[in-house]
């Protein structure tokens, strides 16, 4: 279970995330939703300390740390919680001069230290799960975007996470491409992952997520099953935001 309590994060006078609550039960898909610049990407930033919040606490397993009054989080705090919230960039961020192997390797390497071949083992398997086996050996270049992004999930989940966390994984791609993408992660929600997921993607949301979460100018403006965010809402800026999607697509 992740719980997230009175999260802030302020850049300079600007509060970009206004007291943010939230938690997540064990093998949960949350997607959160939002109109662009609302705060989604630094919530789901602040989760994996790439920024590190203002003010509040985040309690994952038996880890907790709490932010605020100048406190620092020991640099070794920050990697132990790092590991245990993987990210699945939109711009897939992979090593362009590593293979797709060695992509999914490194970390297990470097960080966990695992030995070289229980590493290579493991990121067979997973490159395999996401549909790559026979793409190990290629370097990024020689890979699709939508190919490059399940190694980029591979690559997270070879850590063993506690959480994946997702970053518009699809809004980079072309396309024809989206549909891959989003059946490795239909596939992990139902082997029950815990995963937080930031997309534009409704459908994804509405069959896929446990929660949907709603956030507008800094704080969880509605939160709750899909059908109630997308068939039943009442609140009035859910509704704003839902009819300029369909508005959109037409
Ligand atoms: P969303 O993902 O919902 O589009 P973001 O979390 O990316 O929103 O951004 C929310 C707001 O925070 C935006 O106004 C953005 O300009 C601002 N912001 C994000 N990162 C920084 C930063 N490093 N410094 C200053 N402002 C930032």
């Amino acid at each position: 279970m992740i719980e997230i309590v009175n999260l802030h994060k302020r850049y300079g006078q600007f509060e970009v995330l206004k007291g943010i609550n939230l938690t997540i039960e064990r093998g949960n898909t949350v997607v959160v939703i939002g109109p662009s610049g609302s705060g989604k990407t630094t919530f789901l930033r602040c989760l994996n300390l790439l920024e590190i919040p203002t003010e509040g606490t985040i309690t994952l397993g038996n880890q907790q740390l709490t932010f605020g009054d100048g406190k620092r989080i020991a640099e070794d705090k920050q990697i132990a919680f790092r590991q245990q919230t993987g990210m699945v960039f939109q711009s897939y961020n992979l090593f362009p001069h590593m293979t797709a192997l060695e992509n999914v390797m490194e970390g297990q390497v470097t960080v966990l230290k695992r030995p070289k071949e229980t590493a290579r083992k493991k990121a067979f398997d997973l490159l395999e799960k996401v549909g790559l086996k026979d793409w190990a050996g290629m370097y990024p270049h020689q890979l699709s975007g939508g190919q490059q992004q399940r190694v980029g999930i591979a690559r997270a989940m070879a850590m063993d996470p506690a959480v994946l966390l997702f970053d518009e994984p699809t809004s980079a791609l072309d396309p024809e491409l989206v549909g891959d993408v989003l059946r490795v992660m239909k596939d992990l929600a139902r082997e029950g992952m815990t995963m937080v997921v930031v997309t534009h993607e409704m459908n994804f949301a509405r069959h896929v997520a446990d929660q949907v979460i709603f956030i507008d100018q800094g704080v969880i403006a509605e939160q709750g099953p899909p059908e109630q965010i997308f068939e039943h809402t009442k609140n009035e800026r859910t509704l704003q935001f839902l009819n300029k999607l369909t508005g959109e697509s037409l």
